[in-house]
């Protein structure tokens, strides 16, 4: 069994086959899901989503496009969403310099306060990071200062700096289907020098289709193409990747109900 630790059931891309998606994804061997939150204030389409579908769950945060706009999101208001059962998961939160679409300062304090949450929670902060390098490694370096805390770098595609410090930090590093990519040989060399014990795979859906399905709209089902790469990769069976991925989500997703690993 494989997990797709990250996608967006609820963007519009979905909207009338989301039965239909998670079903090819189940038959693909995908047995879980989460779906990731983009915004607070859309916490309730995501939670019905997660409950509508046993093999489902769901996340609580705010993207960092959307920090200025969500910038009133206190920890404790993460903390008390988060209280939902299918809340398996913090964020995703970080810093896009990509794209800057909200001031950095305001990406940096909802961040910050994403990270308290995830620290008083115990649960998975899924962090978003792109051309953020520096600023992502001082902030987390200062932060796990203050106290430890769980965190997924999510479709890793930074520099592999940031992957050691992440995982020094006790971080676990997520990729996508950017790692199928013909010119991605040197996020494959990062993803070969990560500990095994830190690998997760994801889709990030509807977005970055893996090969051969690039350029379309990428759902849960993807995530074997992508765990198919990410096994020839560090030299491993498919077989082996899916035990090593799914066992390392389950170790890290504590508050998601755990299957019984010896029938998977
Ligand atoms: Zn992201
Ligand atoms: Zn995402």
């Amino acid at each position: 069994m494989l997990v797709d630790s990250h996608c967006h059931l609820d963007f519009p891309d979905f909207a009338e086959e989301r039965a239909a998606i998670v079903v090819r994804a189940l038959a693909a061997g995908v047995g879980r899901m989460v779906t990731i939150s983009t915004r607070v204030r859309r916490f309730q389409q995501i939670v019905e989503i997660a409950e509508t579908f046993n093999e489902v769950y769901c996340s609580v945060g705010t993207h960092p496009h959307n920090a200025a706009e969500e910038l009133d999101v206190t920890a404790d208001e993460l903390v008390r969403l988060s209280g939902h059962p299918k809340v398996v998961a913090i964020g995703e939160a970080g810093l896009d310099y990509h794209y800057d679409k909200a001031p950095r300062d305001a990406q940096a304090q909802g961040f910050r306060a994403h990270i308290a949450a995830a620290r008083r929670t115990g649960l998975p902060l899924v962090i978003h990071a792109r051309n953020a390098d520096d600023d992502m490694a001082s902030i987390l370096e200062d932060e796990t200062g203050k106290g430890a805390f769980p965190f997924i770098l999510h479709c890793f595609s930074s520099g592999r700096r940031l992957a050691e410090v992440g995982v020094a930090l006790g971080g676990y590093v997520s990729f996508s289907g950017i790692l199928t990519f013909k010119n991605s040989p040197d996020l494959r060399a990062i993803a070969a020098d990560v500990p095994r014990d830190r690998l997760l795979v994801e889709t990030d859906a509807p977005y970055l289709a893996p090969i051969p399905h690039r350029g379309k709209r990428n759902e849960p089902a993807y995530v074997t193409n992508t765990a198919k790469v990410l096994a020839e990769t560090i030299g491993v069976s498919e077989t082996e990747i899916a035990y090593i991925t799914t066992g390392n989500f389950f170790r890290l997703f504590t508050k998601m109900p755990r299957p019984d690993m010896a029938r998977i």
